[in-house]
């Protein structure tokens, strides 16, 4: 019987160390975070072992990693990591595999968790959301928890367990990014504030955005921030805004309002400046733009 702390242990080994320059490899981590939320919907007291065809999760694990994976095309998306995906966690079977689409797709490949630990997930409904909540924590910022866990079907909040353990965040992160910009969003100037207590103001719906994700190794600095408000967080998380090399705010051509309001609000931003804070020293560095051009910005339509 495996003890939640080895179960932990090697869903956390999925964590890829980031790539050199800081490459996003959320593959694996996507792939199990797909497997989780089936288990999770198919459980049942007398279920056999998750037999997993190649066929049946290929569609669902390549639209992830289109959608939440770093921008550009991959041929093989979903057939590397289920042939990839570290064998104390997951055996893929068939003769001759490789870990090609058209191999995966025309051999039948099948895969299925090794035995001892689906029992130890299905076993504790609340470590199988505590791995899932490690994968995202250690993959993505929070604006993707939410998304993926749709897309998965995963329920983070069905079964109670210790929060994710996250990198603790230099506690002063925040205020000191929206001191830097005037407690206003650099795309749009949006400055909300809410009535607190005792008539004190406080800024509302505005975040202090990594420019270079938290989870890879971003650090807590005001160079690496930006106040955002809510909306232009996301839609900067999600690489459908960008920033280019005159710091101009982009809009990706993947994004599409389905109302005219909605396409007009968020093209009006294209070309616009980035409204910069007063102190030069606080400026967002251009190397942490330059990987958010690299690894999240959609420069393309989603392939
Ligand atoms: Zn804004």
């Amino acid at each position: 019987m495996l003890e939640p702390e080895e179960v932990l242990r090697r869903f956390g080994a999925l964590r890829q160390a980031p790539k050199v320059g800081g490459g996003r490899a959320p593959h694996k981590p996507l792939l199990a975070l797909y497997l989780l939320g089936r288990i999770q919907r198919e459980a049942r007291p007398d279920a056999g072992p998750l037999v997993v065809p190649y066929a049946s999760a290929e569609p669902v694990v390549s639209a992830l990693i289109a959608e939440f994976g770093p921008p550009g095309r991959d041929a093989h998306r979903a057939a590397l990591p289920f042939f990839h995906l570290d064998r104390s966690v997951w055996i893929p079977e068939g003769d001759g595999l490789a870990p090609r689409h058209p191999v995966l797709r025309d051999r039948r490949a099948t895969g299925r968790f090794v035995p001892e630990v689906e029992e130890a997930l299905r076993r504790d409904p609340a470590l199988m959301v505590e791995v899932a909540r490690r994968l995202l924590a250690a993959n993505f910022p929070d604006t993707y928890v939410a998304p993926i866990c749709e897309a998965v079907g995963l329920d983070l909040d069905e079964a109670v367990g210790p929060k994710a353990k996250k990198r603790a965040r230099g506690s002063d992160f925040r205020p000191r990014v929206l001191r830097a910009y005037e407690h206003a969003c650099a795309f749009c100037g949006y400055d909300g504030m809410a009535c607190g207590e005792s008539t004190l103001l406080s800024p509302v719906a505005l975040a202090a955005a990594h420019v270079r994700w938290h989870a890879l190794e971003g650090p807590d600095e005001v160079t690496n921030g930006l106040a955002l408000c809510d909306l232009h967080h996301t839609l900067f998380d999600r690489g459908l805004l960008g920033v280019d090399g005159a710091r101009r705010i982009v809009v990706s051509p993947a994004f599409s309002g389905r109302s005219e309001a909605a396409q007009r609000a968020v093209r009006a931003l294209d070309q616009r400046p980035l409204r910069e804070p007063t102190a030069s020293r606080d400026r967002v560095d251009e190397a942490h733009l330059g990987w958010h051009r690299a690894q999240v910005f959609r420069a393309a339509t989603a392939a």
